[in-house]
């Protein structure tokens, strides 16, 4: 570590900012956005700045003559634009009166360097490289920045203003710790990050003596509750960044066969995995049991994840848990997650909806063969339409004959889909008629199938090479 983090304040005194030109005016913004007072020698003469509010704006004071003999008494550091003369020179000199000083993309010359910042209110986090790379710095500011929750600043604020309060009731420091982390990682502290803040309010004015708040059960049996979670199709970087917080939020995690290890592996690390997985062929614990353990964890004041292969409204049941918690009387809520049509359609670029080619897209399900004899094939004989088939394996040749006999063109584009966005992904496109065949060659599931002329634009059509690494093969013309 070649530099020490501190944050600087703001009010400590005015700061100097030397230069002119865009990136002046991005630390400009930077200074304005951290309160400061800002004394700007704009070495061009031009001040004109725009999208400041009056009162920001109001906090800078222009400063005009030679940029070289500048005021530094009372200054609390010294920002100075690069790469010239002046730069150096104002460097000597604010050194040589013991004012800190930044130099822009001249760490030689500098005393201390700007990170890369990500700003939640009150929670600041600052990334250095020691000068040495800002677009590394970059990239793991925009990693925190997708890891942090949207309102942990409100967090810092709520705790900061029951700060006082709290540390005139609890005297103990050790306690005082304990309750602020109780406060933190439970219920409180989950209604303010989700937008709550009023409840997180109420409920620590209701903490008449915090040291109850020790007794924690009372207090957090009521507060359990259940957040069906998309998991997306398999690649773990498809999950959303609310899927993410939830998963690191969980006390438990109920989990479907189709999620993969490296998803649930994202889950908190001591957080409970259950999995209550059905496959086809396999039986399950059932609906009604995976109701039951839902409604079981969120009564007990656990705050559960349902966590489902892509979104959990699509042939997900889904549906069938939100109203089987509602009618308990549990808190629950969703988060979308990639369906595997869609995973699927990015990875191999199948544009489910190419302009006047594709006008409509049908997600089906056809589990059996027996489901398959149940659907409206003449329903799905728009050219103009895509359909997308889920859990459609196994009935492929049904699904083929009831297409067929509607009247869809047995040379209609078709593509089997299997393990999408996985690692060990495989593609297979051909024609309708050609369907079972297709299907023969995916090496299992999970798979969806696509039929539609939009699967003619597709990557592995375009691409009939069997060694290529994405392993997608051509059979049409077979
Ligand atoms: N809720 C899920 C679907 C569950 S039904 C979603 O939105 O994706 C299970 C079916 O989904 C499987 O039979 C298969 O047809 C499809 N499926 C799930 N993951 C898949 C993947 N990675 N690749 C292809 N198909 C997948």
């Amino acid at each position: 570590m070649k530099f020490l983090p501190i944050f600087l304040d703001t009010h400590a005194g005015p700061i100097l900012l030397i230069g002119a030109g865009d990136p002046v005016r991005a630390r400009l913004r930077l200074l304005l956005a951290a309160e400061a007072r800002v004394r700007w020698h704009a070495t061009d003469g031009d001040f004109a700045i725009t999208g400041f509010d009056p009162a920001a704006a109001s906090r800078i004071e222009h400063v005009e003559g030679d940029p070289l003999t500048a005021d530094l008494s009372g200054i609390a550091a010294v920002f100075c634009a690069g790469a010239s003369e002046i730069g150096v020179t104002v460097a000597a000199r604010a050194r040589a009166a013991g004012v800190p000083v930044n130099v822009m993309d001249d760490p030689a010359h500098s005393s201390f360097i700007v990170p890369a910042i990500v700003d939640r209110g009150d929670v600041v986090a600052a990334v250095g490289t020691g000068g040495a790379s800002p677009v590394v710095a970059r990239r793991v500011r925009e990693r925190i920045e997708a890891a942090l929750p949207a309102r942990i600043g409100d967090l810092a604020a709520l705790i900061g203003r029951w700060r006082k309060p709290v540390h005139d009731r609890i005297a103990h420091a050790p306690l005082r710790r304990r309750f602020w982390e109780r406060v933190v990682d439970g219920p409180i502290g989950a209604a303010v990050l989700a937008g709550r803040s009023n409840e997180a309010d109420d409920a620590l004015t209701a903490i008449a003596d915090p040291s109850a708040y020790a007794g924690e059960q009372a207090s957090r049996q009521a507060e359990g509750r259940v957040t069906l979670v998309g998991a997306g199709p398999g690649d773990p970087d498809l999950l959303t960044i609310k899927a993410l917080r939830a998963l690191q939020d969980a006390d438990i995690v109920f989990y479907d066969e189709l999620v993969s290890p490296e998803i649930l592996d994202r889950a908190r690390r001591d957080a409970a995995r259950i999995p209550v997985g059905r496959r086809v062929g396999k039986p399950g614990i059932g609906q009604d049991a995976i109701n039951r353990l839902l409604i079981d964890a969120a009564k007990s004041g656990q705050r559960a994840v349902r966590l489902k292969g892509g979104d959990p409204f699509i042939f997900g049941r889904g549906g069938e848990e939100v109203e089987a918690l509602r009618e308990a009387g549990v808190a629950c809520s969703v988060v979308p997650g990639i369906t595997a049509a869609l995973g699927a359609a990015a990875e191999s670029e199948v544009p489910l909806t190419f302009r006047h080619e594709a006008l409509r897209v049908t997600f089906l399900t056809a589990h059996k063969a027996r489901d398959a004899e149940s659907v409206d094939w003449s329903a799905l004989t728009d050219r103009k339409m895509t359909v997308v088939v889920y859990m459609g394996i196994t009935a492929a040749d049904a699904i083929c004959a009831g297409l067929l006999a509607a009247g869809r063109s047995p040379e209609t584009p078709v593509g089997v889909f299997a393990r999408a966005t996985r690692p060990d992904a495989k593609a297979v496109v051909g024609t309708l008629d050609r369907l079972p065949a297709l299907v023969r060659r995916i090496d299992g599931g999970p798979a969806i199938l696509v039929i539609g002329d939009v699967v003619s634009r597709s990557a592995p059509w375009r691409n009939s090479n069997p060694n290529s690494l994405s392993q997608t093969f051509r059979m049409a013309a077979e």
